[in-house]
């Protein structure tokens, strides 16, 4: 019989998971680990949440799929819910199944609305690994194997105010930034950036893209990642946490890119249907009903001053990055194999960007699951001096 393997492009934790509740997740040993990994920040209103389980059991029984051409009761329901947190300005939104297809739609919609072709992106900066985002994605060795990837991109420093003036001009359709940059190491933006950013695309008339497909949606301490800056973009990019961990993404924009789209100008087969539009509304409702963005700050403010002490108090010099419960440990040099045997002591993290040991817990963090992160990484730090 033929052996069907999966394509290895992931390095494995050497796991094996069988179920997940909450903040926790448990191996077929029995073990029972705290999840700040949460699938890239995915899991971030926890794994099996029942408020947001039994809505989406709910529509699994009554209707799972439906073409965006016949109108439905849970997508009408989405987009009221939607009302509530997306800023009046992002008056339109199309649904997709993953980040990637996010960054897709709001690249096709930017060179639709505005008849130019160039895009800015940025050192660092990833946006998903579909050959349009990928175009916009950093990493040359992402990029690399892939190439001619699409034409008139140029990346600039992240950061660095003054570059911007010269790279955004009146031939950019659009720039696209992460406000917190995820998998390139947890680089928070700094307000005099995204401020000349958002300058010079009004007086260039070019369209700003914040990509909020890992910083979205609570993690940072608020809704969105950009209202610690009150800049608003022209096109938001979400997905990972709000489907509560159901795969869902969206594009929000405004309503002259909104009209710039005609019939069949995009499309999607499993995008927007019933089930992911309820999960969304399910996800809304945690996210406001149990201040989600607000116990994301003070649990990650916590975590944060907790990891500087542990650093101090172990002698280390590395740098706490990042903001609300989407923090970094840059150790300086490559952390995968600290990311990986973290697990040993209870933990699970990611790695991101070159050097940064990543944490991304759900929102209901305790005050001793963050004693039991110093704990293993103390154990972890002890043991490789
Ligand atoms: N954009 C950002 C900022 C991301 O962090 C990611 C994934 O990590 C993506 C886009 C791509 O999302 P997906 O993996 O769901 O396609």
């Amino acid at each position: 019989m033929n052996h069907v393997m999966l394509i290895n492009v992931y390095r494995k934790y050497g796991l094996r998971i069988i179920k997940g509740y909450m903040q926790y997740v448990w191996d077929d040993k029995g073990n029972k680990y705290l999840d700040c990994h949460t699938n890239y920040g995915a899991a971030f209103l926890g794994h099996c949440n029942p408020r947001i389980v039994k809505p989406i059991v709910e529509q699994l029984n009554k209707l799972m799929m439906l073409p965006y051409s016949i109108d439905n009761d849970a997508r009408d329901g989405v987009l009221k819910d939607l009302s509530k947190i997306l800023p009046k300005k992002l008056s339109h939104v199309f649904f997709q199944s993953t980040g990637t297809e996010a960054v897709e739609a709001a690249l096709k919609f930017s060179r639709k609305a505005t008849k130019r072709r160039k895009i800015v992106a940025f050192e660092n900066a990833f946006h998903g690994r579909t050959m349009g985002s990928l175009s916009v994605t950093w990493k040359p060795k992402y990029r690399k194997p892939y190439q001619p990837l699409i034409p008139e991109v140029v990346f600039a420093k992240f950061n660095d105010v003054k570059e911007v003036d010269k790279v955004v001009d009146d031939k950019t359709a659009a720039v696209i930034v992460e406000p917190i940059q995820g998998e390139g190491g947890i680089n928070v933006a700094s307000k005099e950036f995204l401020k000349a950013l958002r300058e010079r695309t009004f007086e260039t008339n070019t369209l700003l893209i914040f990509d909020e497909v890992q910083c979205g949606f609570g993690r940072t301490g608020k809704v969105w990642a950009f209202q610690h800056y009150s800049i608003e973009p022209d096109i938001l990019t979400a997905g990972k946490a709000i489907g509560g961990g159901y795969p869902v993404s969206f594009v929000a924009t405004c309503s002259e890119v909104a009209e710039s789209l005609e019939i069949g100008d995009h499309g999607t087969t499993y995008g927007g249907n019933p089930v992911a539009c309820t999960a969304v509304s399910a996800a809304i409702n945690v996210l406001l009903g149990e201040n989600v963005p607000e116990r994301a700050a003070t649990k990650g403010n916590l975590l944060s001053k907790r990891l500087s002490e542990l650093i101090e108090d172990m002698g280390f010099n590395f740098k706490i990055k990042g903001l609300g419960l989407m923090l970094g440990v840059d150790f300086g040099r490559n952390p995968e194999e600290e990311a990986i045997r973290l697990k040993n002591y209870g933990v699970l993290a990611v790695r991101a960007g070159e050097s940064v040991l990543r944490f991304l817990p759900p929102y209901m963090i305790s005050r001793d699951d963050i004693e039991h992160v110093i704990t293993a990484l103390r154990k972890l730090l002890a043991g490789k001096v």
